[in-house]
């Protein structure tokens, strides 16, 4: 068997996921990141809505609640908290399997929703029971809150209540902070991405893939309520999220719009932004926890032909000297490097340096300014694998 299968069979990671890795960064290092993959990051990151309250605010309400938080060292509206585990769970209890994506929230503390069963043996109310994933991976242990019949009826709610996951991180969703719009979850690379567009009291930006929220928000947050945002994505059932998102931050300057933003050029050849946000669809590899990922040679190589649409009409639109940032949540050189090398050699881009910037740098054997460009690496930065790039036109 050969080192992509091996790795490949023992973590259900899909071979074009794997043999990625082991090119780019070698055998060793590629399991390595593959096993932080399957574990949430280790710097759980939340930003600070400086519209609202001042970081060292929350940081008092949070101690206040008990809960372990410190400033990033450089980045002012970044709180690091901590990740508590992995812990040992032990498996005593009726089993429930979950799907995958409940067992990724299970696994770091959230109760089991009816929604997320797959199959369950027959349970009572007050049972207790073990989270499964289907390949049998324990994820926590927890108080049956609803009985098998009611689960598999799908009638909605928590159907587990968790009391021991392998992971523990701070409920911060059913917060105060949270629903006065005083915090943001988002990783600490996405606050950074935001930070590098530099946007500037008063000007235009556009965020082309706008949806839930988090940077255009953050964007705004910088923006100091001033200026225009134009907030677009395809999806409306993720526009409301934004919206929502926007109305519980306090946000006054976004227009959010449902488009296919491919098509803004042609819809709207007038328009003309200061600074420009590229936060496209991906194949989200780098995003943690992940139990297994699929993706396949074909989705990696579409995927990035999708996301080289939006960088065209994204250089179309952007002023001379303006900023186009690009971000992905992913680690393929073809979603990353290989679509910067596009932007510099069809549209006409250049390079932004953020060599000083916080991260790695990307990919050189992809992208000969690989130094300029920033990369986070899960076993490097504990924090889920992005890519980020800015660029200019003269
Ligand atoms: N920037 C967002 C944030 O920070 O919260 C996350 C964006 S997410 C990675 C990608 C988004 O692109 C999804 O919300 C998806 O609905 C949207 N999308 C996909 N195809 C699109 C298209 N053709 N036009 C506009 N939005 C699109």
């Amino acid at each position: 068997m050969n080192e992509y299968n091996r790795l490949s069979n023992k973590y259900n990671y899909s071979p074009a996921i794997v043999s990625r890795l082991i090119e780019y960064f070698g055998e060793k290092r590629a399991e390595n990141i593959i096993k932080e993959l399957k574990t949430p990051s280790r710097v759980f990151a939340v930003r600070v809505n400086s519209l609202m309250i001042s970081t060292d605010q929350v940081l008092e309400e949070l101690e206040q609640s008990s809960i372990k938080a410190t400033p990033h060292p450089t980045i002012e509206d970044a709180i690091l908290l901590e990740v508590e585990g992995p812990f040992l769970v032990k498996g005593i209890g009726k089993k429930v399997i979950a799907d995958k994506f409940a067992c990724e929230s299970v696994m770091q503390g959230s109760d089991l929703y009816s929604s997320g069963v797959i199959k369950l043996e027959k349970i009572k109310v007050s049972d207790p029971v073990v989270i499964e994933d289907k390949n049998g991976l324990i994820v926590a242990e927890g108080i049956a809150k609803m009985n098998s019949k009611s689960i598999m009826q799908r009638i909605k709610g928590v159907a587990v209540q968790t009391t021991n996951s392998i992971y523990k991180i701070p409920d911060l969703k059913n917060s105060h902070l949270y629903s006065r719009g005083m915090i943001y979850l988002q990783s600490l690379p996405a606050i950074i991405a935001s930070k590098v567009l530099e946007p500037q009291p008063n000007e235009f930006v556009i965020d082309m893939c706008a949806a839930p929220g988090g940077k255009t928000t953050h964007i705004a947050q910088i923006m100091n309520n001033t200026g225009k945002i134009l907030a677009l994505d395809r999806s409306k059932k993720r526009l409301q999220k934004l919206r929502r998102n926007v109305k519980r931050l306090g946000i006054k300057n976004v227009i959010s719009i449902r488009l296919d933003s491919r098509l803004l050029s042609k819809k709207y050849p007038c328009l003309e932004a200061d600074r420009i946000i590229v936060d496209p669809p991906c194949t989200a590899i780098g995003v943690r926890p992940k139990l297994y990922d699929n993706s396949t040679d074909k989705e990696i190589i579409s995927t990035s032909a999708y996301q080289r649409q939006f960088l065209k009409v994204a250089a179309k639109l952007l002023k001379p000297s303006g900023t186009i940032v690009y971000s992905t949540c992913t680690l393929t050189a073809e979603e990353n490097e290989s679509n910067i090398k596009y932007c510099l050699e069809e549209l006409g881009l250049r390079l932004k340096d953020l060599s000083k910037t916080p991260g790695s740098p990307g990919l050189s054997s992809y992208l000969s300014d690989a130094k300029k460009t920033r990369r986070f690496h899960p076993d490097l930065h504990g924090t889920p694998a992005i890519f980020i790039a800015s660029l200019t036109k003269d």
